[in-house]
């Protein structure tokens, strides 16, 4: 089934209801959005000569010509490799000569810079003149795909390295969509609305089909992008929001909320994940909010499904488990199975530490033309995530950090996410990352890197250490810095951290 079909069954379905606003400014109903995607599928196909299969990127800030474009590209049998607006055009030329695409979509913003990068790639640029005439062109009857088909080829954060394509197939993101109505959100009614905050060429983007399929509302915001203020009014102009924020969005709203004086009015889910929440943010964002949360946890190669924390759970205060669970990221989603594996792929016990490995309809078949990178991270049918967690006897997987963040000091394991949470209570710390230094002595050292308000010293975060955690975990060091190194998705570069640390880290 292609994906495009959730559209057209939604205009048929509702052809008046509100589709697409900019801000609380209304574009068009479901039944307007159908026709001018089915009339730029057939430009996609005819004026720019693209066969199925073929690749489209997408290089585009949060517009409302994100939306009809990705569904353009699928109603006409083409793949999308949504790249993230703000790399560096020498980085979109690397995607877009290993993607092998043939067209660019590209904001008007950024189609200098581009063209002087690729001037050989086609360009089509929202609301140009060749847009426009795109839309007159005759509707085109949607294109069948295979199930296994590449939908979706998801370029990954890359915190290391190259970034790879992963292979989101069509089946993936309608099994991954059957997930988010049975775990993340199962109340999503067609009043709600869908705001995209974060990049749509990321997770934001990825949850745009539960509310096609719901003949909800998606509303792009006027600024393109994150600001918690305008957030806070589209709470009250637009109602029933709904979002996928990374934890720092969370803190960041809820900062906004409560200088307003506000609580979660107008807002019905918030959904967070793609890196750790600490405690004591979603403690706050739960209390200032009230319960409106939901935690995921995934990966591009299983896209937004491994596991989910519910808003239950999140909101049942009194569970003598609740602290535990909250620091959590949930259970299993209902398309998957979740392990916790020892170096040779058995499962482990509850309670101990391993790989976490998934299998199941939302895992991608492989990474698009890396066999190696493919087979090292699929291995008798399960994914291999890279990351350590554990799980309690009632099913909750506990992430402890990347295997590449641990931290072995005199034999011992040290997740730096443990020792950030003490840190991360200190009054006046704003944000920490924590990473080992090699050691002749230790093997490895902790070290802190800090960022506080004026007046935090690095005795007082000793001390605090000593009152919640062992001896042996408290850092040796404190950095206290301006800001952390993060990639452009807010994730922190660790790498970049140890690299001065450890010279000879590759
Ligand atoms: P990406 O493929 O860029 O989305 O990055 C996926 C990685 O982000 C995962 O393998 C985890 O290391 C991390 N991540 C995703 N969701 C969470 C979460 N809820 N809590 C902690 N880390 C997360």
């Amino acid at each position: 089934m292609n994906l495009a079909s959730l559209l057209e069954r939604a205009a048929r379905q509702h052809p008046g209801r509100p589709a697409l606003l900019l801000g609380s400014e209304l574009l068009y109903s479901y039944a307007e959005l159908a026709d001018r995607v089915a009339r730029l599928a057939r430009a996609l196909r005819e004026f720019y000569g693209l066969a199925p299969g073929d690749r489209v990127v997408l290089f585009m800030s949060n517009e409302p010509a994100y939306l009809e474009l990705l569904y353009a590209c699928w109603w006409a049998g083409l793949a999308v490799v949504p790249v993230n607006a703000k790399l560096h055009p020498q980085e979109l030329a690397y995607i877009v000569e290993d993607s092998g695409a043939r067209l660019a979509c590209v904001s008007s913003a950024f189609r200098d810079a581009v063209r002087r990068e690729l001037p050989e790639l086609r360009l089509l640029v929202p609301n140009s003149t060749c847009y426009a005439e795109a839309l007159l062109q005759q509707p085109l009857p949607m294109e069948s795909v295979e199930a296994g088909d590449l939908a979706w080829l998801f370029y990954t954060s890359g915190t290391t390295g190259r970034p790879k394509g992963v292979i989101e197939t069509h089946a993936m993101l309608l099994a991954m969509t059957a997930c988010y109505f049975s775990d993340v959100d199962p109340s999503l009614g067609i009043d709600d609305a869908i705001v995209y905050a974060a990049p749509m060429s990321h997770g934001a983007g990825l949850y745009n089909f539960a509310f096609v399929a719901r003949a909800a509302r998606h509303v792009v915001p006027v600024s393109e992008g994150f600001e918690p203020a305008e957030l806070a009014g589209l709470a009250e102009s637009v109602g029933r929001l709904c979002l996928f924020a990374a934890p720092t969005m969370v803190r960041r709203l809820v900062d906004e909320l409560e200088r307003l004086g506000r609580g979660g009015e107008g807002f019905k889910t918030l959904v967070y994940g793609g890196g750790p929440m600490y405690v004591e943010d979603i403690q706050r964002a739960l209390r200032v909010m009230g319960p409106r949360f939901v935690q995921i946890y995934g990966q591009g190669e299983s896209p937004m499904t491994i596991t989910a924390l519910a808003r239950e759970d999140l909101a049942d205060v009194l569970h003598p488990d609740w602290l535990s669970r909250i620091a959590s990221v949930g259970r299993a989603q209902l398309l998957v199975e979740v392990r916790v594996a020892d170096e040779q792929g058995q499962a482990l016990p509850d309670g101990a530490v391993g790989e976490v490995l998934v299998r199941g309809a939302t895992v991608m078949p492989g990474y698009w033309n890396k066999p190696e990178a493919s087979s090292a991270a699929l291995r008798d049918g399960w994914l291999w995530t890279g990351d350590l967690g554990v799980l309690d006897a009632h099913g909750y997987l506990t992430l402890k950090d990347r295997s590449k963040d641990l931290i072995i000091s005199g034999g011992s394991n040290i997740y730096p996410r443990e020792v950030e949470e003490v840190l991360l209570a200190a009054p006046g710390v704003r944000e920490v990352a924590v990473v080992g230094q090699s050691d002749r002595e230790w093997g490895e050292v902790v070290v802190a890197f800090v960022v506080a308000d004026a007046g935090v010293d690095a005795a007082a975060l000793d001390a605090l250490c000593l009152e919640r955690i062992a001896r042996f975990k408290r850092p040796k060091r404190y950095e206290f810095v301006a800001a952390l190194p993060k990639n452009h998705y807010g994730k922190v570069l660790k790498t970049a951290l140890r690299e001065p640390l450890n010279p000879k880290e590759t």
